[in-house]
């Protein structure tokens, strides 16, 4: 007899089993995937470690958060300057006086604004992504380096689009080509993987081993699937977004110069193009290369994104409705709550749920 099943050796399922076990309980966890770590999972392919389901940069705010991170792995420096390639020019991202320069020869912030006001969309609510894209980046930014990026992505016109989405993406108008404002950032050194496995080094766990109901004996059960899944699909399907990665090693120490370039025209199928080795500035005579395509999600397809819409919302209200009379049963990580989590927003929550346990 098991304190805890734990369904899933992703971020969640891992913290969340490091944590109950170092209390004295005892946890089985399981994963239908021959190996740990979830969609952070990194294998060395020619000494590079390759983002098998996707790049995965950590960045937090959290000052606790990235001190637990650090116990399980040495981070790096790496912070994350993607770069867009749109009809073969060349645009520095996050949007900032760079990029700027690039669009228009703009050479100071007051005559960046300028240029922006004179484009941007008067609405006092933006109803949707195309909106509220055209108010925050005008014109020429939405034409070239928002909405085809997004319509690939996400399958759907942006008109049809939530505005959060692109909360994500700042503007700034200092020279400063860094993705994400949080005060920590980092590649773990050597992979993803290892923190999985060190996090789950005191467990019993089962990999390659699919969930059956009932099959385990577990007080508690801790679902990190998806919601909808675990009931049966009752309420119908919720919506995902899957990807399809293509990856290649070639034969050439550099192929683009840098770990993440995105493909913003519409006509490109993929969306970015990820040059592993740049993660951990490696200096192999090889590299390894992965372009994304988004796909619908179809079942049995790998749901990476919740597409968080007022219909998929709503549905997953009433599943969270269910979950709620499942009293045994405690549903974390991206999946389990239909949540576009970052990995440190996955590790605090299962920080926050043990410590509740
Ligand atoms: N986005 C965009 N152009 C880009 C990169 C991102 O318009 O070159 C928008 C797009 O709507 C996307 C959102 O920003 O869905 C978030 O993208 P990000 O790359 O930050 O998220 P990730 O897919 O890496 O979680």
């Amino acid at each position: 007899m098991y304190d805890y099943l734990i369904v899933g050796a992703g971020l969640y399922g891992s913290v969340f089993a490091y944590e109950m076990t170092r209390r004295g309980k005892r946890c089985l966890v399981i994963d239908k995937r021959p190996h740990a770590g979830g969609n952070a999972y990194t294998e060395n392919v020619a000494g590079i470690q390759v983002h098998r389901y996707g790049a995965h940069i950590f960045h937090t705010n959290d000052g606790a958060v990235w001190e637990y991170v650090n116990r399980f792995a040495e981070f790096n420096r790496y912070t994350n300057s993607p770069v867009a390639n749109f009809r073969g020019k060349l645009y520095n991202l996050p949007f900032n006086m760079n990029t700027f320069y690039q669009l228009w020869g703009v050479t100071t912030p007051r005559d960046a604004l300028a240029k922006l006001e004179s484009q941007r969309l008067a609405v006092a609510e933006p109803q949707n992504l195309e909106e509220q894209a055209l108010s925050l980046a005008g014109t020429d930014i939405y034409e070239r380096l928002i909405r085809g990026y997004t319509e690939k992505q996400w399958g759907r016109r942006c008109r049809e689009l939530p505005a959060f989405i692109i909360k994500r993406l700042p503007l700034r108008f200092t020279f400063d080509n860094n993705y994400f404002s949080d005060r920590f950032q980092g590649i773990p050194i050597g992979g993803y993987t290892q923190i999985a496995e060190k996090l789950l080094g005191g467990c019993e766990v089962r990999l390659g081993t699919a969930y059956k109901r009932g099959e385990f004996d577990a007080a508690k059960t801790v679902w990190t699937g998806a919601i909808d899944e675990y009931f049966g699909f009752s309420l119908g399907a919720l919506g995902y977004r899957s990807l399809r990665f293509e990856s290649e090693t070639l034969e050439t120490a550099n192929f683009q110069g840098n770990a993440v370039v995105n493909y913003t025209a519409a006509d490109v199928p993929y969306t970015r193009i990820i040059e592993h080795k740049h993660f951990e500035f490696g200096e192999q005579p090889e590299t390894v290369i992965t372009r994304e395509y988004p796909i619908e999600w179809r079942p049995g397809d790998e749901p990476y994104y919740p597409v968080n819409d007022d219909r998929n919302n709503a549905l997953y209200e009433r599943y969270r409705g269910l979950a709620e009379r499942e009293p045994g049963v405690i549903f974390g990580g991206r999946l389990g709550q239909y949540k576009y989590f970052d990995m440190d927003k996955v590790i605090s929550a299962a920080l926050e749920a043990s410590a509740r346990e």
